[in-house]
């Protein structure tokens, strides 16, 4: 983070709720109760800081991790107590078996040169270094294909290895009905039954929160932690972790028939007060978020009262219609992008994506504060 742009203390304020972020994973935790519930920190833990986020998941008695690349896994090794597991999802990358023996990381091997890498590297320092075995049962992205199973199964054999889990990921979890996600448990099932004793784990959010089966000896939530909406379609039952708000800049008078901003894509309809407002798509405030003529743009909020985003989003700032408001915002005073009354998910709606997109969206351009309001109950 660039902090000469933010040690004026005037730009906005990005803050995470870390005991929204402890409720939520006990609260998955419970869910998942039978099974050990791991917290996904890739991608910086989703846009709210992997050192804060990995520590506040520690304290709710988390002690299985996962991130995305080796560099996550040396940051949350660098926050996170001794007594912890760290498997990196990307698997092992090439010539980075020496770091992740150094660092204390388990990869998760999906390829036959990931394995043959890693056993030489057991071989070389006589010692069966943890690692999980990763099956691809029909994402076709990362994973041995499970004709290799047996293959797999000779190579570990082999040389007497035994692995520390064997994981598969879901293709279609956040649609509970899809017929992908039985054919998936299934051929998970089957792969099982071929490493007798080794724990398993299929499940991310959406899996663990519409399946007990899916469930097994782990499960790997990232977006429930962090307040967004896992399965679509239903009521999202996890805290919002994150709260955005960026400064007014100017109150602008704008006339019926004049247009705002780039493109000149929204012309008001009515004399509009618009709040100029210092937050753009260079803060992770997509494009998408736009307004024009013929579509609505998303939603920010003043005094809890959400108000439209009109016009096209600038770099570094948008025009906000405040013409309704009982008060309006002075120069200064801060606007609600994201928290109480505006959602990731109310945002990722009108821009076609995912809360996941506008969470890893956030960027270094406003201060970051961490809270812990709400603390959990003790035990
Ligand atoms: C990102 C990821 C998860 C967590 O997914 P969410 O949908 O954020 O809960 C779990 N497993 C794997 C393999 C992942 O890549």
């Amino acid at each position: 983070m660039p902090v000469s742009a933010i040690a004026s203390g005037y730009s906005g304020r990005l803050t995470v709720n870390t005991g929204a972020l402890k409720r939520n994973w006990q609260a998955l935790d419970k869910v998942s109760r039978g099974a050990l519930t791991g917290a996904v920190l890739k991608a910086d833990a989703y846009g709210t800081g992997l050192p804060a986020a990995a520590k506040a998941f520690y304290e709710a008695g988390a002690r299985f991790f996962f991130v995305a690349t080796p560099d996550e896994g040396i940051a949350a090794r660098a926050a996170l107590p001794q007594d912890t597991h760290i498997f990196v999802l990307n698997g092992l990358y090439p010539g980075a078996a020496p770091l992740y023996v150094g660092e204390r990381l388990m990869p998760c091997l999906a390829s036959m040169p990931m394995l043959e890498e890693w056993l030489e590297a057991c071989l070389e320092k006589n010692q069966a270094l943890p690692a999980a075995l990763h099956f691809d049962t029909g994402i076709n992205r990362l994973g041995f294909r499970l004709n290799e199973a047996p293959a797999v199964k000779r190579l570990v054999d082999g040389v007497g290895y035994q692995p520390q889990m064997i994981m598969s990921h879901l293709a279609c979890a956040d649609i509970p009905g899809h017929e992908k996600n039985r054919t998936q448990l299934a051929l998970f099932t089957a792969v099982m039954a071929q490493f007798p004793g080794v724990p398993a784990s299929l499940a991310n959010s959406a899996g663990l929160m519409t399946a007990r089966e899916n469930h097994f000896q782990m499960v790997r939530p990232g977006i429930a932690l962090y307040g967004g909406r896992a399965v679509a379609g239903r009521r999202n039952p996890m805290s919002p972790v994150v709260t955005l708000e960026a400064p007014v800049l100017m109150i602008k008078e704008v006339k019926t028939g004049e247009s705002v901003g780039y493109g000149a894509l929204q012309t008001m309809v009515r004399d509009t007060r618009l709040a100029i407002v210092a937050m753009g798509y260079a803060d992770g405030f997509s494009r998408a978020l736009s307004g024009a003529n013929n579509h609505r743009g998303t939603y920010v909020a003043f005094g809890g009262v959400p108000c439209p985003v009109i016009g096209r989003v600038s770099m570094d700032m948008i025009g906000v219609d405040v013409t309704d408001l009982p008060r309006l915002p002075g120069p200064g005073e801060m606007i609600e992008i994201l928290g109480a009354h505006i959602g990731i998910d109310d945002h990722a709606d009108v821009a076609k994506t995912i809360g996941y997109e506008i969470l890893t969206s956030l960027k270094g351009r406003y201060t970051r504060h961490y809270v812990d309001l709400n603390p959990p109950a003790a035990g």
